[in-house]
């Protein structure tokens, strides 16, 4: 018992020294280090273990993996080069240590202050990294606080308002045009200037808008997104009484239904009316996919490549069925062609096709007919001057017509395979068009290695039975082909340069259409079920009767050159030239070849994939056939 009071009256003045030292403590220790800069970041003030700090060069510098990540992106450190790869939605962004060289989506950049490390943590300058995306940089002197709004998922998007409206390189009508999309199409907004909208592609790339053509919307929090939410102020199309969906079950033979609208997040696209059903696709975010029928709660829908699927009317908003009859080139619409000169420069020809205004068109081959197409267009030449005899090899002659009654052909007649370059008129008056031989010095090449980190996530391709993956096969020989044909004085261009392709699988396509590349290279590696498979196989694309086949000749024969000289170096089996629907070669506007090199699934030839060897074998097979190809045989 005594102890027990000893112990007692002993705990208590351990107490009250505890409660001593506390109180002595509070008052006497420093209260906390200097503040420094407070970090807010969408609103919320966030503290990572580096805080912010002011450079020498006067720059704030952030934690960018604290940072990124909280916004919800995904930051991938590669140690070899000591870079940096931040992904975030469609947006990736590329920057290594003591470096100011930067690539947002493949375009580069220069910083005003290189990335440094500090310990472990990368620190970047903060109002570079948030602009690139599309965020806000805030810095509060009072209390010193540095506040980043981050949009994206969340952020402000761009509603497109004109029927038809072009997505330009750059804010200013003398950009060039790299796509048009119809109206409602919803865009990520990443920027403004001067009367133009910075948004972000669904297939990796940047482009600009005319804020005449488009609106500026909320986020999906503030009302639902834009297709859920109505229209904002200044929409001069509120929905409707009638614009209500269809009630009951309802099938149709030669109308759609209506329209499926989807809002700001892509929806997956099932094979049934029932979410048991396997997912056949996805049905892109502010995409308007035709209904056909619909069961219940679900409609069933066709996806932009024309195949149907099954979507729940929950995930969708009901829009009216309007066919639509316009072109795609509303910006073209009076356009005059009104002339045509040619004269030589060197080696080459310059044909400069005279308009109202600089133009878009697309390009086919037929024979030995170089075909290229305005739409939206009329031809306002007399008819004894619709045509330019030239007689000088490779060129015959230039010939103009109202090919449809809205679209104006320009045919040139050729006795050689040409190269054609064009670039808008000085005066923003029609367009120049060079043609010159085409060779394998100077041409322009783009090479696509398969597989990869793309905005729509990791992929890795096949695997093979000893875990080597195709990625990194696809890129070791694609690295090795680019090296022989840049050596050969050719112009390579690479969809991706490593782990990160900034381009989802058909903007790989489209980044070539962009750059007008030449010809396009897609190097993948096989893989079949049977371990026994084996063997090299070049595919091509270009179905009689579309405009793709009117390339048929060209790229089969691209097709012919590469498989027989692969074949002929490399040894393996020889499995053929042959013909499919893949999105790179569906996509491309130029000839276009997918080369499986060999079976990655066959544990011999996987090991042959993996040696450096083999893959050096593979470039000079490639390149001896493209060698060949442009020899013309
Ligand atoms: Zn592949």
């Amino acid at each position: 018992m005594i102890r027990k009071k000893l112990k007692s009256r002993w705990a208590f003045l351990l107490m009250l020294m505890f409660f001593y030292i506390l109180a002595w403590g509070l008052k006497t220790l420093p209260a906390a280090a200097d503040p420094g800069i407070a970090l807010f970041l969408n609103g919320v003030q966030v503290k990572p273990a580096v805080p912010p700090y002011i450079d020498a060069n006067g720059r704030t510098m952030v934690p960018l993996r604290f940072i990124m990540e909280y916004m919800g992106a995904r930051v991938d450190w590669l140690e070899k080069e000591r870079g940096i790869v931040v992904t975030r939605g469609s947006i990736t962004l590329k920057m290594w240590i003591d470096s100011r060289q930067a690539y947002v989506n493949g375009q580069s950049l220069t910083l005003d202050t290189t990335p440094v490390l500090k310990g472990d943590t990368t620190m970047v300058p903060v109002r570079f990294v948030s602009q690139a995306f599309g965020g806000r940089v805030e810095w509060e002197e009072a209390t010193q606080s540095v506040k980043i709004t981050l949009g994206g998922s969340a952020g402000s998007q761009v509603r497109l308002t004109g029927s038809y409206v072009n997505i330009r390189s750059g804010p200013g009508l003398n950009y060039s045009i790299i796509t048009t999309l119809p109206r409602d199409t919803v865009l990520s907004f990443l920027g403004e200037a001067s009367g133009w909208y910075k948004v972000q592609l669904k297939d990796g790339r940047q482009g600009w808008v005319s804020a005449s053509y488009a609106q500026l919307v909320g986020g999906p929090s503030d009302n639902g997104g834009p297709s859920a939410g109505g229209p904002s102020e200044g929409d001069t199309k509120p929905p409707a009484e009638d614009n209500r969906p269809p009630d009951g079950d309802q099938q149709t033979d030669g109308q759609p239904l209506g329209l499926a609208v989807i809002g700001s997040r892509p929806v997956a696209v099932l094979a049934g009316p029932s979410p048991v059903e396997k997912q056949v696709g996805t049905a892109a975010a502010g995409s308007r996919l035709p209904i056909w029928e619909q069961k219940g709660d679900w409609w069933q829908v066709e996806m932009d490549d024309g195949r149907r699927g099954w979507l729940a009317r929950a995930l969708a908003t009901f829009a009216p069925y309007e066919p639509s009859e316009k072109e795609p080139n509303d910006s073209q619409d009076n356009l005059q062609i009104t002339g045509v000169t040619v004269t030589t420069v060197g080696e080459a020809f310059k044909v400069t096709v005279k308009a109202t205004g600089a133009f878009t068109f697309k390009t086919s081959r037929w024979d030995n007919r170089l075909i290229v197409d305005v739409p939206g267009a009329v031809l306002a030449v007399s008819s004894g001057q619709t045509t330019v005899e030239v007689n000088r090899p490779p060129l015959l002659r230039v010939r103009l017509g109202q090919y449809t009654k809205d679209t104006v052909r320009i045919v040139f007649d050729l006795n050689s395979s040409v190269r054609l370059r064009s670039q808008p008129a000085a005066d923003q008056k029609g367009m120049i068009f060079l043609l010159e031989k085409s060779s394998l010095k100077g041409s322009k090449i783009v090479i696509d290695p398969g597989h990869g980190t793309d905005p729509e996530g990791r992929d890795p391709g096949a695997i093979g039975p000893t875990g080597v993956q195709e990625k990194d096969v696809n890129l070791a020989m694609a690295q090795k082909l680019a090296a022989l044909l840049k050596q050969a004085g050719a112009n390579v261009y690479l969809t991706r340069s490593d782990e990160i392709c900034p381009y989802t699988l058909s903007g790989r396509a489209y980044y070539a259409n962009d750059i007008g590349a030449d010809l396009f290279i897609s190097i993948h590696s096989n893989a079949s079920l049977s371990p026994e498979a084996s063997g090299t196989s070049t595919y091509f694309y270009a179905p009689e009767g579309t405009a793709l086949g009117q390339q048929r000749e060209e790229r089969l024969r691209l097709a012919t050159a590469i498989q027989n000289a692969l074949v002929a170096v490399l040894g393996t089996k020889d499995l053929g030239v042959r013909e499919a629907n893949f999105a790179v070669l569906r996509n491309t506007d130029m000839p276009s070849v997918l080369v499986e090199t060999a079976f990655i699934s066959n544990p011999t030839e996987e090991q042959l994939l993996n040696n450096p060897t083999f893959q050096a074998k593979v470039a000079e097979g490639i390149f001896n056939g493209l060698s060949a190809y442009f020899a013309g045989q």
